[in-house]
């Protein structure tokens, strides 16, 4: 078998989503959007309801769809894109809680799908999805009289503890939802840790659950071992790759492994990421093609039958760094042809 293995530890999901649980008072729930960061939903959010997650965060309604049907009835999903043109159908039928971002959007599910739940999003200085006070003082009082069932925000800056926009985006929600008496929601994972003022009734973490920053203490969660194809010697001024990309400064061992950018495994990393067999960290050598990849093994002394792209010696922001990108990138990279494999829940 040529294709990598991704693993996906379930209980290192199930131990952090716990983990950022017993920080805050109120309900945690979990963003599963993009797949679960491109670790499968179906599986990830099985295992977190299986550990008592009742609230859950999709991008998208289509998304919203797969995963009632990964959960069945009972968990609260949440639709971030709100009530779009085409997806009453969707919400109508799966029971989904659509995040109402706009008067536009707050007509259309009201005329669609009278008395059904919804939540609202206020934009509190990011300037991306929500109500702005201006609008939302406009017409606060019509949408509080149909019960949203819950009335949420989201940071700009909360991977930043010491950040300006913190504190005021704070300020702003607290401001704006004055004397609602629906549950409220602010904190993804960094707002989650900066500080309990941020938690409110429910909190939506997601790449914490995952085991990227900036939940430092996360266990991780995904290994990605890849096969080796085949390895040969090269002398010194020989070059590897496309574009003559690496020059052998000494006799030098090359293995090619079987994945590539076709994998997810961004190009731009190259030049500066490694692989691990056993302890030792191995240089990539050369640009990385489409479906291969070509490592130094001098070092190691022997050839590996394969090696460790993620796992205990490089983490997803590791990698994330030697490609210029942050975690999130690299697990919603993660490609399609791996063999995946799943480890407890
Ligand atoms: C993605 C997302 C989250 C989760 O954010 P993390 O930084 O991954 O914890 C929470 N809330 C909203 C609105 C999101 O879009």
């Amino acid at each position: 078998m040529s294709t990598p293995t991704l693993t996906v530890d379930l209980n290192a999901i199930v131990a952090n989503w716990r983990a950022l649980d017993a920080l805050s008072e109120g309900e945690t729930g979990a963003a599963v959007k993009a797949d679960a960061y491109g670790l499968g939903a179906d599986r990830v959010a099985r295992a977190l309801a299986r550990a008592g997650a009742r609230t859950f965060f999709v991008a998208v309604a289509e998304e919203g769809v797969a995963l009632r049907e990964a959960l069945g009835p009972g968990p609260a999903i949440y639709v971030l894109s709100g009530h779009m043109p085409g997806d009453g159908d969707m919400i109508g039928d799966l029971g989904l809680l659509p995040v109402i971002n706009s008067l536009d959007q707050m007509i259309r599910h009201v005329e669609a799908l009278p008395n059904r739940s919804f939540a609202l999003q206020l934009d509190t200085g990011m300037n991306r999805l929500g109500m702005e006070p201006s609008e939302w003082s406009a017409i606060r009082d019509i949408a509080l009289a149909q019960n949203p069932q819950l009335i949420m925000s989201h940071l700009a800056c909360a991977d930043e503890r010491d950040h300006a926009m913190n504190p005021q985006q704070l300020n702003q929600f607290l401001d704006m939802t004055q004397g609602c008496d629906c549950p409220l929601s602010l904190a993804n994972t960094g707002a989650t840790l900066l500080d309990p003022a941020y938690h409110f009734d429910l909190t939506r973490p997601g790449i914490g659950l995952y085991g990227g920053l900036p939940f430092v203490e996360a266990r991780p969660v995904v290994t990605l071992d890849i096969p080796v194809i085949q390895c040969r010697d090269v002398v010194p001024g020989e070059t590897v790759g496309y574009g003559d990309g690496w020059v052998a400064k000494r006799p030098s061992r090359i293995a090619t492994l079987s994945a590539g950018y076709a994998d997810g495994i961004i190009r731009a990393m190259g030049p500066r990421a490694h692989v691990h067999a056993e302890d030792t960290a191995l240089p990539v050598a050369g640009r990385i093609s489409m479906d291969l990849i070509g490592v130094d093994v001098t070092d190691l002394g022997h050839d590996p039958k394969s090696v460790q792209l993620l796992g205990p010696h490089q983490s997803i922001d590791t990698l994330a760094t030697a490609a210029g990108t942050i975690g999130y990138e690299i697990l919603t990279s993660l490609g399609a042809r791996y063999t995946r494999r799943y480890l407890g829940g």
